[in-house]
């Protein structure tokens, strides 16, 4: 029998010796960043390859940073004129709408966030009141943590109070859930996104061609006639070569996804062995700009500080 996505989420690697057990490894150990690996996500790790560009990503590896990596490397919080609300740009707010993603991906800029009284429900008055008399905005951004991790139940009630505000015409959702357990694709989820009148672009955070799974193509097919977008992070030893990223474009446009954004890595304390520097950035775009159509090239940006995003090349 299938596992429902909520299994998935309970049976996720947790531990170091979980982890040490499950991949045959001794290199795990716990982190500031706890260990959370969904099944799904970890099968397409190959256990012999220690450099594994999945394995990469969620092992937990303390580097000592330099004076640039932060704890909050992308200030979001002074751009919170409400809790659980961060406003940048004029036409668009991000909702913090989930404390919990369903992998911890230890590059996270996130990962110290405090979302404490960010719940955006118990703050919905706020919210509602800042967003109604915004009439410039015209697109909610579901984020986190990651929205679907939130019930159907909880993301139809955040749905139906974003589709009372008449201005609001766009609903984004980011999410790496969708990848990394495909089972949370539900019947349910893609009949809310089909219905409601907003409309819907689904931007997914994908770094890697491998991982993406059957499951997940088969799953994200229901979704084709919504906007279907892709974020990478740009990460050392996991996705640093223009035809590691030739592939990723290529690969998700089987699934009519189009890559949007390559982010440069958001300095985040710990996060050191992950950067890629400028230069070296700059050389594997243009070789890239070489392999795909512009209309699979990602945008290759960096957050400045939390007041917008910089085209690089
Ligand atoms: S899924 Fe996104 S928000 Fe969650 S840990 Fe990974 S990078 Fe951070």
């Amino acid at each position: 029998m299938n596992k429902t996505w909520n299994e998935s989420v309970r049976n996720s690697l947790k531990t170091a010796s979980d982890c040490n057990e499950y991949f045959d490894h001794d290199g795990f150990q716990e982190g500031s960043f706890p260990i959370k690996i969904p099944l799904e996500f970890a099968q397409r790790i190959n256990k012999s390859d220690p450099l594994d560009p999945l394995l990469l990503q969620i092992l937990p590896k303390e580097t000592q940073s330099s004076n640039d990596f932060l704890d909050s490397p992308v200030s979001d919080e002074r751009h919170s004129p409400v809790k659980g609300l961060i406003h940048k740009y004029p036409s668009r707010v991000l909702l913090i709408s989930s404390s919990v993603c369903a992998i911890h991906c230890q590059y996270c800029f996130r990962q110290n966030f405090d979302y404490q009284d960010n719940d955006i429900l118990k703050n919905w008055p706020d919210i509602d009141s800042y967003l109604s008399r915004s009439k410039e905005v015209n697109e909610v951004l579901l984020s986190g943590g990651d929205p679907l991790t939130l019930s159907d139940k909880k993301l139809s009630k955040i749905l139906k109070k974003i589709e009372s505000i008449r201005h609001i015409k766009t609903l984004r959702i980011h999410t790496r859930t969708a990848v990394v357990i495909p089972s949370r694709i539900t019947k349910e989820i893609i009949s809310m996104l089909n219905k409601t009148r907003l409309k819907v672009v689904i931007v997914f955070h994908i770094n890697h061609a491998q991982e993406i799974s059957d499951d997940f193509i088969k799953n994200v097919e229901a979704l084709r006639n919504l906007t279907l977008l892709n974020q990478s992070v740009f990460l050392k030893d996991v996705n640093d070569d223009a035809k590691v990223l030739a592939k990723l474009s290529y690969k998700l446009f089987e699934s009519s996804i189009l890559p949007y954004y390559i982010h440069l890595l958001d300095k985040v304390t710990g996060a050191e062995r992950f950067l890629i520097s400028d230069n070296k950035a700059n050389e594997i775009f243009i070789k890239l700009q070489k392999l795909v159509p512009g209309y699979l090239l990602p945008r290759l940006v960096r957050d400045e500080g939390g007041e917008s995003k910089r085209l690089v090349l």
